[in-house]
């Protein structure tokens, strides 16, 4: 998506031909580059209209500054599908307050919880992590692991499937040790019938806990796949929030826009690296900026 879209700032700006055939080639462009990035086609019709209508409707500034004036009207409409210009709140409005994280597995979920609980305790608060990821025998190792290097507990049942109580009897007993913000991981795979299986235990546990907010995990990479998932985990349970994990790869990050689009929530982290302090606060000025280059 970088460089086509930078290809196509520049095609635009170099071209000969009338201002007008200019905006309708650069959108066309534009479109392409959006589609080839995963981004959702609806949401790349609507985009681009808003675009070309105001490219066409504000009066272009000397050619001088026509480039900032451009990026700017690209930049504004990019970034309002982000939450505009401000980086999100991330610091909770309540304590104690209960994240519930979701997400498909490999999506780096379990490794995300770590990093969240690590975030959050480097900012002073009390932190536990809760392990309710039955179906991974491996899951509640990791999670074990990575309370143990940053030293938050971790509440976990080995050997027991039953999610939906694992995840109460572990919020119920870190709630009761006053602990401020408590992070559960779950399933991103089920056993039999799978993906019903797993939203319906997903709408369980959501029920049960009735969290402060859901985070949706996805992976920077996931692509087109990304809007139907999104929607899918928010009919289950009402995402409030979005981290994409693996910024650090080579994905277009399309995948991220839609997600945000099929859920209304706010991107809060991006993922950026493997280790526990390779995440970063969401900043929407600076992603567009990477896209647009
Ligand atoms: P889960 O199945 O969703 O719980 O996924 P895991 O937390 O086990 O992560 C799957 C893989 O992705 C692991 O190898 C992680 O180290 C890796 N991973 C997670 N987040 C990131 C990230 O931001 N960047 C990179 N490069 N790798 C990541």
């Amino acid at each position: 998506m970088l460089d086509n879209i930078k290809d196509a700032v520049r095609k635009f700006l170099s071209g000969s031909s009338s201002y007008e055939q200019a905006v309708d080639e650069f959108i066309k462009d534009l479109q392409k580059a959006l589609i080839s990035s995963d981004v959702n086609v609806k949401l790349v019709f609507s985009l681009s209209n808003k675009i070309k209508e105001r490219l066409k409707k504000e009066k272009p500034p000397s050619s001088l500054e026509r480039r900032e004036w451009f990026i700017k009207i690209v930049y504004d409409e990019l970034s309002s599908l982000f939450g505009g210009d401000k980086q999100p709140d991330v610091v909770p409005d309540k304590i104690p307050y209960v994240i519930m994280l979701v997400g498909v597995q490999g999506s780096g979920k379990t490794t995300t919880a770590g990093k969240l609980a690590y975030f959050y305790k480097k900012k002073g608060f009390k932190v536990a992590l809760v392990g309710a990821d039955v179906y991974r025998p491996a899951a509640l190792d990791q999670l074990i692991q990575l309370g143990d290097l940053i030293k938050v507990p971790v509440y976990g049942e080995q050997g027991n499937y039953d999610a939906v109580g694992i995840a109460k009897r572990g919020v119920e007993k870190f709630l009761s040790e006053k602990y401020e913000i408590i992070i559960v991981d779950t399933a991103g795979r089920h056993g039999y019938g799978e993906e019903t299986k797993l939203l319906e235990e997903m709408k369980n546990i959501y029920d049960a806990l009735k969290p402060d907010e859901v985070t949706l995990v996805i992976d920077a990479s996931i692509g087109q796949k990304a809007f139907d998932l999104a929607s899918r985990f928010n009919q289950a349970s009402k995402v409030g929030s979005i981290i994409i994990t693996k910024m650090d790869g080579t994905a277009k990050g399309g995948g991220a826009l839609s997600a945000v689009a099929a859920t209304g929530a706010i991107i809060k982290f991006i993922g950026t690296g493997e280790k526990i302090e390779e995440l970063e606060v969401f900043n929407p000025r600076r992603f567009v900026a990477r896209i647009l280059g």
